[in-house]
């Protein structure tokens, strides 16, 4: 069959991977024909047409939507003048603009260090690597060579690159799949959950985390986090009190504080950066998803004039990372254009406004027996189900992903669950009704695929599953 009688669903089933997905192509897997402000134009195997609101923004990125009318410009006006220049040797308008932006832009509290020097990588993943790599060496250039491990949170996602992986969950992490490839790192317990947390509960963690550390302290580099909402890792909200103990721990031990902000930062937690929930400034942030406002793949890692002076006069005398397209100028271009948008401000009001919007809409999900909790936190809602095995979130996937996708598309509404979540994360530009359309098709789908509303009955007896 030639190229043109198969459906493009069809070649990409004959010769594409799609992400943590078999090669065999049965997966349900639709075309994008179009894309604009919040909505997709989706083509489905049979050539069905649907028009949906993605409650995604392409996983977390398209803040501002799709065709930005100011995103394009910058990007049209960058590939006129030129669209790539290695980094070595070479410096551009584009990358030194994005990183005074950035400078400007990072959490900062007074009489602590600001984050000065920035480091441009080419995805999310890469940033972690390079600021796993530049808190080795700061430690090495310090005199501390033995520390070389790092102490992460259970619950933690930091990337698919080997040295990332191994600072993710230990369990829902891919660590089974690479024994013997991924570090021994040291894992703190999960943070309490934000909407129940005690301060008993609290203390407890506190405590926990302070052995481990003191424990460990000698062989440790950096403490690494996901700042008050972990993402991947199950689009979980902790108490910012929880990222305040991180640092004075990590102060008190001599190790460097990492926060991933790379699904956190540029305000969709309701802060610009989630650090601020706390007032804590790290010695090192990972940044990336939304830099670019979804247009292109960029990331950056920020750190302190200390740890960049200290890493810099070490034996290496650099910091050993380099990528062939470090510094895209096109992707800069792009990112000082996002960031542009996010100086104007509105985005504070617009995530508000998005914020409320799911809450209010996903609120009837509670209902549903097979529901455990609904939540939101900045522009995220989140539904999640019970686990089949509770306790055990690796026993499978508790929500039927495609039924469910399926599902939320008929109802006009593109969502990606995963394990037991059903979450959005719209673009900050989507109006109230728009994010409340979002909200009502996934309760709906929810509703048609994981089971019935409790009868009236149970609910008057306040009866919960
Ligand atoms: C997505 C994500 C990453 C990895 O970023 P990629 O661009 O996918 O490599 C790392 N950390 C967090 C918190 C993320 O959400």
């Amino acid at each position: 069959m030639s190229s043109t009688q198969r459906s493009l669903i069809q070649r990409d089933r004959a010769s594409l991977w799609h992400p943590y997905a078999p090669a065999s192509g049965d997966l349900p897997l639709w075309e994008v024909e179009a894309a604009d402000g919040v909505r997709l134009r989706l083509r489905d195997d049979d050539g069905g047409r649907h028009q949906v609101l993605d409650a995604m923004s392409s996983w977390w990125s398209v803040i501002h939507g799709y065709r930005n009318p100011f995103l394009d410009a910058a990007a049209k006006r960058q590939i006129d003048a030129f669209s790539h220049v290695m980094f070595g040797g070479l410096t551009h308008g584009p990358a030194v603009e994005l990183a005074e932006r950035l400078v400007s832009m990072a959490p900062s509290a007074e009489g602590r260090p600001r984050l000065e020097r920035v480091f441009l990588a080419d995805s999310g993943s890469i940033s972690v690597e390079v600021a796993l790599k530049l808190a080795v060496q700061f430690q090495t250039a310090a005199g501390r060579p033995k520390r070389q491990r790092f102490l992460s949170l259970r619950g933690g996602y930091h990337g698919d690159t080997f040295a990332a992986m191994g600072v993710c969950d230990p369990v829902d992490g891919m660590h089974s799949a690479f024994p013997g490839l991924l570090a021994a790192n040291v894992f703190a317990p999960r943070p309490p959950a934000a909407a129940t947390a005690t301060a008993e509960d609290i203390g407890q963690w506190r405590a926990e985390v302070e052995v481990l550390a003191a424990r460990h302290s000698d062989e440790l580099a950096a403490i690494i986090a996901e700042p008050v909402l972990q993402g991947a890792g199950g689009m979980f909200a902790y108490p910012a009190e929880c990222v305040r103990i991180l640092r004075e721990i990590a102060d008190r031990h001599g190790l460097l504080l990492i926060l991933d902000e790379i699904a956190t930062g540029f305000g969709r937690t309701g802060e610009l950066f989630a650090a601020s929930h706390a007032g804590v400034v790290p010695d090192i942030m990972c940044v990336g998803k939304a830099l670019t406002g979804g247009y292109l793949t960029l990331a950056a890692m920020l750190c302190t004039r200390e740890v960049a002076g200290t890493v810099s006069r070490g034996a290496a005398g650099a910091l050993l990372h380099g990528p062939t397209f470090m510094g895209n100028p096109l992707a800069c271009a792009v990112a000082n254009a996002s960031l542009g948008i996010l100086d104007g401000g509105a985005w504070r009001a617009d995530v508000a406004r998005v914020g409320a919007a799911l809450e209010a809409g996903l609120a009837p999900a509670r209902e549903l027996d097979a529901v455990a909790d609904v939540r939101t936190i900045g522009a995220v809602g989140v539904i999640e189900l019970h686990c089949p095995n509770e306790g055990d979130p690796n026993e499978g996937d508790a929500v039927d992903v495609a039924a469910v996708t399926r599902a939320a598309v008929a109802h006009g509404v593109w969502v990606r669950p995963f394990r037991n979540l059903v979450y959005a994360m719209p673009p900050y530009i989507s109006t109230a009704a728009e994010a409340g359309a979002m909200a009502a098709g996934m309760v709906a789908a929810v509703a048609e695929v994981h089971g019935v509303a409790r009868s009236a009955a149970t609910l008057a007896a306040g009866v919960r599953p």
